[in-house]
């Protein structure tokens, strides 16, 4: 019987087997010349053009579901809490590529400037999503969906690069039990308008696109794909809930951040009729 997932629960294109063991002992099965990795590749899951779930072939549901099943039973190497040196917080970076991590030290990538205070503050702005899915995927499935989209493209690139060496996938983020989590946004909205959140307000999301961002941002999604609908009105009424709390000075959709170069980072996130509803909540 299919899952709601689009995918039997069956594997009949992949073994799992045969990757297992890169899985679980090799704390580098991301990496483009391991056998998952070559999977990863051809599935598409190694960069962000990944496709929306909804558009997934028969072998990409698979590709997905081996991760994702090693993942949620605890079968998949990981890195740890500790192995990042002393002074290295993932959340306190000031764009990665620019740490100076000698002096402990930011370097501002605009202005080349040295940055000795990065000033984190998540409620300053509110930036708003949409998943871009069919509604009702678990948060597992956007945790896992979050780590290949997210985390798998940089580590590739050798991100963190403290030390110039490849690393264990590590977010840095861990949920209550301890368990490592990889949601870019800090809170989903679902249909029904039930919220979800997936970061604490002092952690820092993979969001806007946009690091300078980021590090000043909360990031909020609203489960669906609104490409040319408007989200449900318990939606609207949750997402007016949690500005009220939040208290941002700026509300803006994740189609109006722009990146250094002043180019759109998103086309089309939260959706096409983000001018309608964006006056319901007031921003
Ligand atoms: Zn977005």
């Amino acid at each position: 019987m299919k899952d709601r997932l689009g995918f039997s629960g069956e594997f009949k294109i992949l073994k799992p087997s045969d990757y297992k063991e890169n899985l679980n002992i090799n704390p580098l099965w991301y990496l483009p010349d391991s056998p998952v990795g070559k999977l990863l590749e051809n599935a598409g899951f190694s960069g962000i053009d990944a496709k929306k779930p909804i558009d997934w072939s028969s072998e990409q549901w698979e590709t997905f579901h081996l991760i994702h099943t090693a993942r949620i039973k605890g079968e998949l190497a990981l890195g740890t809490k500790e192995e990042f040196p002393a002074n290295f917080n993932d959340d306190d970076r000031w764009c990665p590529e620019d740490w100076d991590y000698k002096r402990n030290r930011g370097i501002n990538r605009f202005t080349g400037k040295e940055n000795t205070s990065v000033q984190k503050d998540h409620s300053d702005l509110i930036v708003v999503h949409h998943t871009n899915t069919t509604p009702g995927y678990s948060l597992e499935f956007f945790n896992t969906l979050a780590m290949l989209r997210l985390y798998v493209p940089e580590f590739i690139k050798g991100f963190p690069t403290y030390d110039g060496k490849f690393h264990p996938l590590n977010s840095g983020h861990y949920s209550r039990d301890g368990k490592m989590q990889f949601h870019g946004y800090h809170c989903y909205i679902r249909q029904s308008g039930v919220m979800q959140r997936t970061l604490r307000q002092d952690e820092t999301g993979f969001h806007a696109g946009s690091y300078p961002i980021n590090i000043r941002s909360t990031g909020i999604v609203l489960d669906g794909d609104f490409t040319d609908s408007m989200p449900t009105q318990n939606q609207i009424s949750s997402l007016k809930l949690l500005i009220n709390y939040l208290e941002p000075d700026n509300i803006i959709a994740h189609q109006e951040v722009k990146d250094k170069n002043g180019n759109r980072t998103s086309h089309n996130c939260p959706g096409g009729k983000w001018d309608i509803w964006k006056r319901k909540i007031g921003a």
